[in-house]
């Protein structure tokens, strides 16, 4: 059994699930001073670390850019600098070529110093280039540190593109204390919905025989239970509840890779967060941070799954279910029209859907047969919403559908469209094989409406 006491070490090991986990950062370090390492990243990583890049904006330059040149200077690393002057970097084509074009051929690694989009960029061109880079975040603002894709800005539209994880990160908190507060609070959002992604994929397991570790479950809810328990100090940036914050969003980020996959930390909030995500850049609006609306998307989700788990499983009708769903050729008109230019990827995304009639009701009785069981594990575990809300005011940080800009229409349609984002099972299929998603969506609706 593995515990966070010696996570950052446990690169490779036999789970209790029977799998083998891996994870290939080679060092995280994550507390105050943790910056100085870079001085030190022969030691960590090897001698081939002689010339670092360091891309950084302007307005974190002013801030710490003295303490790593000192903290390279002192460990006798040569550094350039890839110096972003603008108040916020686009991880796109041009921000791209700049990159490229500081980095000349005696550089041997990149230093991304940044929250979201430098390193995504610095993931990108690490893949691309072979050249190993090094992450130092300035916010425990998200879960994807560690992650091997960079969302980029291609042509004007938001793309996940295939990329590498950072050979190390360096997280010290005596940096991450002093992030804007609604990047604290969306790393906070990053991670409470551990917990309904969790009875997602358990869910899936269970109905659909989906590899599983509850092991993995266990070490993430820990540090989620964790963070919750001090999430009032977190918004006072006490510095032990911060790192507490770092370290449970780092896990989460390990986790994906322990299992392969990103199911210990998104389900249907992420699907949710995504879907309006998208339809803001489509009607030209304000986006919020990835963590906020994942927040909001979460506590969306915690009431569907107490509407669905309260249903009677007994007295629903798979076939009538199948009547009311759309058919195939309803199905791509509602598609295009809600999804637009993303439509074609969406029907690859769903390639699998069933639509045959005897497969749909087969697997509609399956669910129907699994929820006796979903409830009794699940139910129990339903997160309290009135904590997470008052976390997330405490935080200044929005905490309702209304709050970042949605309708009751926009709302419902997320909740009943979200799903088709990504090829991964959730609660929301559940609701569509027993044939309740659309009554769950509206009562969903108004209940969001009026708990605010
Ligand atoms: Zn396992
Ligand atoms: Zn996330």
């Amino acid at each position: 059994m593995i515990r966070p006491n010696n996570i950052w070490q446990a690169h490779d090991f036999e789970c209790l699930c029977g799998m083998r986990h891996s994870q290939p950062i080679k060092e995280i370090a994550i507390y105050k001073g943790a910056l100085k390492k870079i001085g030190k990243v022969r030691e960590d990583l090897g001698s081939r670390y002689n010339k670092g890049l360091i891309i950084i904006d302007s307005m974190i330059y002013s801030l710490i850019g003295d303490n790593i040149k000192a903290a390279l200077q002192e460990g006798n690393v040569a550094y350039k600098l890839c110096l972003f002057d603008t108040p916020q970097v686009l991880p796109d084509e041009a921000s791209i070529v700049k990159i490229m074009v500081d980095m000349d051929e005696t550089i041997d690694f990149l230093i991304a110093v940044g929250s979201g989009a430098i390193n995504d960029l610095a993931r990108f061109i690490s893949s691309r280039c072979h050249i190993p880079y090094i992450s130092i975040p300035t916010a425990a603002s998200m879960d994807g540190y560690s992650a091997e894709v960079s969302l980029l800005v291609l042509n004007g539209i938001k793309k996940t593109i295939s990329a590498t994880y950072p050979m190390a990160i360096y997280a010290d908190i005596d940096i991450l204390k002093n992030a804007p507060a609604s990047l604290v609070a969306a790393g906070f959002g990053d991670l409470i919905c551990k917990k309904t992604a969790a009875f997602d994929w358990r869910i899936s397991n269970l109905i659909n025989g989906e590899s599983y570790c509850q092991n993995t479950v266990d070490v993430v809810n820990e540090v989620v239970e964790k963070t919750i328990e001090n999430a009032l100090k977190i918004s006072q940036r006490d510095e032990e509840a911060i790192k507490t914050l770092a370290e449970g969003l780092m896990i989460s980020g390990l986790s994906m890779h322990w299992v392969g996959k990103s199911r210990p930390a998104a389900g249907a909030e992420h699907h949710l967060a995504h879907f309006i995500g998208m339809k803001a850049m489509m009607d030209h609006k304000h986006t919020h941070l990835h963590g906020i609306e994942v927040a909001v998307m979460t506590l969306v989700i915690i009431e569907v799954y107490k509407e669905i788990l309260s249903q009677d499983f007994q007295s629903v009708n798979v076939e009538a279910a199948f009547e009311k769903s759309l058919n195939k050729e309803e199905y791509e008109v509602k598609i295009k029209e809600i999804y637009q230019d993303s439509a074609s990827q969406i029907f690859k995304e769903n390639e699998n859907k069933i639509f045959d009639k005897d497969k749909w009701i087969a697997h509609g009785n399956k669910v129907k047969g699994s929820m006796t069981q979903i409830k009794k594990e699940i139910q129990p575990k339903i997160p309290d919403s009135n904590r997470i809300v008052e976390v997330l005011k405490s935080m200044g940080a929005p905490s309702s559908p209304a709050e970042l800009g949605l309708s009751k229409e926009a709302l419902k349609e997320a909740i009943l469209y979200a799903k088709e984002v990504r090829n991964k099972y959730t609660i929301l299929e559940i609701a569509e094989y027993l044939g309740c998603l659309e009554e769950v969506a509206e009562k969903v609706v108004e209940k969001m409406e009026t708990c605010k």
